[in-house]
């Protein structure tokens, strides 16, 4: 009898630990969820929430434990959005959390396509059509990929999660950890969803007694083979420095008895464009070079004298490197810039018998300039004013961008210097970057998951390629940080908008310190045309694996 009990509570375990039966239901929530539009910040983002919402409001966990899951409003949201949250509560301390996002980039490279760009089935039909790429024409033939915007950044990763807490939720004892999941907005354009669950995420955490040991984000991966699996145990850094120079105002006659601003930006801006000490190389990878995104003058209309304020802006994309380290970097490099520009430009004043009247051009940071600005009179009250300003432009969708260079060049304005000045400062968003293996205080041993999850893919004969870094951007930033907060002050200081416009709690991404890995389908063609995910990987590979995890975690601490 006992013996019987035995073998029939192996089979419940066994069954339990298998999501055989739960494939139906991440079919199911991956259709719908794609038919849902939730583009990247526009309001239609809260349809996927209210569908995130009913669909776990429906669990029976979560009907007898209503207290456990919620939408968390994001704090001064313009478009009311909010964060999906549920916790499965196994009476556990040690708790895993598995998140990603449900927004979209928009549909413009469907072009006519656009109507049916939700719809995988009408879309295999309409490409077959329209798309001769070998490899296309194989994948569609194959009928092993869904197709459609957000099909695998990142409907994919919603069906597949919500499907592993729909089968962890169901099970009322097993398991080693509590699961928290989590499904945030907004990823493709500032990441407000992951910074406001921030604060959600401290909450949870004293509420409910729980110490966050790993996070997995399922960002797709790109890779040549349906036989290899990739692994992110890291993310790049994201800076966007901003550049405003200042010239000296004159007659475009007389283009040498003043210094054109454009002239200052251009030189600053050869100089810095793909330079190769502000790309980074740590653990064998190598980040990208910086590139700029925007350049230009910042008159508001044209006339007959040289341009006074001109501003750009550009990526730099770090692995190792430091915030301070950068700026210090590019600060050198601007200065070299505008030295060797001058230098030219003395020389033509020389030939043409102009008199040196003009200041030698100078570099200084965002926080030098409102270091000089605070020893003016009347600074704090105009300093409010533009902040009440910059947030009006924000509510009415002014660009982060946009919006600290017209702090900037108010700054200039009011300091009133008629010398040359060329001022760097940051613009938001900014991503951390984060690599598992230099975690402090925190427990997981990130060797043990990665031959863990080599284990798990040999047993289907499959293979795993460890990346040190995700270079695609992305949330996994605001899990935990390598470094003191003291390291990260000078972004914080440097972020020329003020913090009713961005804000981000470093400190808080300091209490919650969780590993956080990107583990996700295999896909194709991210934001474009062709956006596919692997079903196989969708279906099983993926929820198979994060499902499986829960049941023996202890091994990985
Ligand atoms: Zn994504």
């Amino acid at each position: 009898m006992i013996a019987y009990q035995r073998i029939q509570y192996i089979r419940r375990r066994l069954s339990l630990r298998s999501i055989e039966h739960f494939q139906e239901q991440i079919a199911t929530i991956f259709q719908e969820a794609m038919s849902i539009p939730s583009f990247t910040n526009t309001e239609t983002e809260r349809e996927i929430e209210d569908y995130l919402d009913q669909r776990i409001g429906s669990i029976p966990y979560f009907k007898s434990h209503p207290q456990h899951f919620g939408r968390y409003p994001l704090p001064n949201d313009h478009l009311h959005r909010s964060v999906n949250w549920a916790l499965v509560d196994k009476g556990k301390k040690k708790t895993v959390i598995l998140f990603h996002h449900h927004d979209t980039v928009d549909l413009e490279d469907y072009g006519p396509l656009a109507p049916i760009a939700l719809d995988s089935e009408a879309l295999v039909q309409a490409l077959k059509g329209i798309d001769f790429r070998s490899e296309m024409q194989e994948d569609l033939d194959s009928g092993q990929w869904q197709f459609g915007r957000g099909s695998c950044d990142m409907k994919a990763a919603l069906a597949l999660q919500l499907g592993v807490l729909e089968a962890y939720a169901s099970d009322p004892e097993g398991g080693q950890v509590n699961l928290l999941y989590l499904s945030v907005g907004d990823e493709e354009s500032y990441s407000r969803g992951m910074r406001g669950a921030l604060s959600l995420l401290c909450q949870l955490k004293d509420e409910f007694d729980l110490d966050y040991v790993l996070a997995v984000d399922s960002e797709p991966f790109e890779a040549t083979s349906d036989k290899e699996k990739i692994l992110h145990i890291g993310t790049v850094g994201k800076l966007m420095p901003v550049v405003v120079t200042q010239g000296v105002l004159s007659h475009m006659k007389e283009p040498l008895k003043g210094i054109n601003a454009l002239s200052l930006l251009i030189a600053v801006a050869s100089k810095l464009d793909l330079h190769p000490d502000l790309s980074d190389q740590a653990l064998g990878e190598q980040s990208p070079l910086p590139s700029w995104s925007y350049l230009r003058d910042l008159k508001e209309q044209y006339d007959v004298s040289t341009v006074l304020y001109a501003a750009g802006y550009f990526s730099v994309l770090h692995l190792k490197k430091t915030p301070q380290e950068l700026l210090q970097r590019i600060k050198e490099l601007s200065q070299e810039a505008v030295d060797e520009f001058n230098v030219k430009y003395l020389s033509l004043q020389d030939q043409a018998g102009q008199e040196h009247l003009i200041a030698q051009p100078w570099v200084i940071s965002y926080q030098e300039l409102l270091d000089r600005c605070q020893k003016k009179e009347g600074f704090s009250s105009f300093q409010e004013q533009c902040e009440q300003r910059a947030y009006q432009a924000f509510l009415t969708g002014v660009s982060y961008q946009a919006i600290a260079i017209q702090q900037i060049q108010a700054y200039l304005d009011f300091l009133a210097e008629k010398t040359p000045l060329v001022v760097i400062g940051f613009a938001p968003p900014y991503y951390p970057s984060m690599n598992c293996r230099s975690l402090p205080n925190t427990s997981l041993k990130i060797g043990t998951l990665v031959d863990d999850y080599r284990h798990y893919l040999g047993r289907r004969g499959l293979t795993l390629k460890v990346e040190e870094y995700f270079m695609g951007i992305c949330d996994t930033s605001y899990c935990a940080l390598e470094r003191d907060l003291a390291s990260y002050q000078v972004v914080l200081d440097s972020l020329a908008t003020p913090s009713q416009v961005y804000e981000l709690d470093l400190e808080k991404i300091a209490q919650i310190q969780v590993p956080a890995v990107n583990l996700g389908p295999w896909g194709k063609e991210l934001h474009q045309r062709g956006e596919r995910v692997f079903m196989e990987d969708l279906l099983d590979t993926i929820p198979s694996y994060l499902f499986g995890l829960l049941y023996r975690f202890d091994e990985l601490l």
